[in-house]
């Protein structure tokens, strides 16, 4: 189980969740599964409507147009991301509640150091499990 992100998609989120502070951001990441393996494609960045420096929910709207995006272009959703402007990259409480797809990686990007921290889960609520799923950055 691990997940690839090219650099660029990295910089990106990196830079929409910079743009976004003091509140949280989130996006939405799509590719290709390999086996376990999943290889990020696309990235895409999603206004948080909450606008709250500890909450995050992604938009409906723009959510179907993202999966339908992903559909046009042959892409496998693969989970979604959010910021943790103050805090680590660990789901919180809240993150586990609204884990309803077991199967989705639930990425984290940490702000709360000078140098940002990602780190992907897979997050099963029933049990309020959290399975770390390691990233590579590739160019
Ligand atoms: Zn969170």
């Amino acid at each position: 189980m691990s997940i690839t992100l090219k650099a660029s998609d990295y910089r990106r989120i990196v830079e929409h969740a910079r743009a976004c502070l003091p509140n949280e951001s989130c996006g939405l990441i799509a590719g290709r599964l390999e086996g376990d393996a999943r290889h990020v494609e696309k990235v895409y960045l999603l206004d948080n409507p909450d606008a709250c420096p500890e909450h995050f929910s992604i938009p409906p709207k723009a959510q179907l147009e993202a999966v339908r995006d992903m559909r046009a272009l042959g892409l496998t959703p693969l989970g979604n991301f959010h910021s943790h402007p103050s805090t680590p990259a660990r789901p919180s409480g809240e993150d586990i509640n609204l884990a309803y797809d077991a199967s989705a990686s639930c990425c984290i990007l940490s702000l709360a150091e000078e140098e940002p921290v990602l780190k992907c889960f897979r997050i099963e609520r029933a049990s309020r499990t959290t399975v770390e799923e390691p990233v590579a950055i590739v160019t």
